[in-house]
């Protein structure tokens, strides 16, 4: 019976471990591959967390069906129904596809927000508000367009 509980113990702990490599995997290059592979803009957003002028960025006005990706890998991070204009002068987008992005806490500037990371390449996206629409999800996602490419549905 004493082997029985070990052995339930040992799978009670392995699962979570199994469940967890088969999370994203990481994309992970030098400062120098990063700067090869980027435009200047984009660079500078996803790798040195920029923040694009308002009201310049490609997607701000942008409202084609379709979804979002990172610019630096790739992985998809925003459909396009969940768009909406905000009149921030940025993207907006009320929610992100799951388990997509990292959530950080920022200090800079003097404020507290919480900035959003690309979960697999750890590239800056923007930051995240609650001043979203309310009849969704009550979050803002506000994001450079520099950090995102679109593709059609
Ligand atoms: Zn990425």
């Amino acid at each position: 019976m004493k082997i029985h509980i070990s052995i339930l113990l040992i799978l009670f702990f392995l699962i979570p471990l199994t469940n967890q490599s088969q999370k994203t995997e990481k994309m992970i290059k030098s400062d120098k591959e990063w700067r090869i592979s980027l435009d200047e803009m984009s660079y500078q957003v996803l790798r040195k967390s920029y923040t694009e002028r308002p009201f310049t960025g490609e997607y701000n006005l942008h409202f084609q069906e379709g979804y979002y990706s990172c610019k630096g890998c790739n992985q998809k991070l925003f459909e396009s129904n969940n768009k909406y204009e905000s009149n921030c002068g940025w993207p907006s987008f009320d929610q992100a596809i799951p388990g997509t992005i990292d959530y950080v806490k920022d200090y800079s500037h003097n404020m507290f927000r919480i900035e959003v990371k690309c979960s697999k390449c750890d590239g800056h996206l923007g930051h995240v508000f609650k001043d979203g629409p309310k009849e969704t999800t009550g979050k803002r996602y506000c994001i450079n367009s520099a950090a995102l490419t679109f593709k059609d549905k």
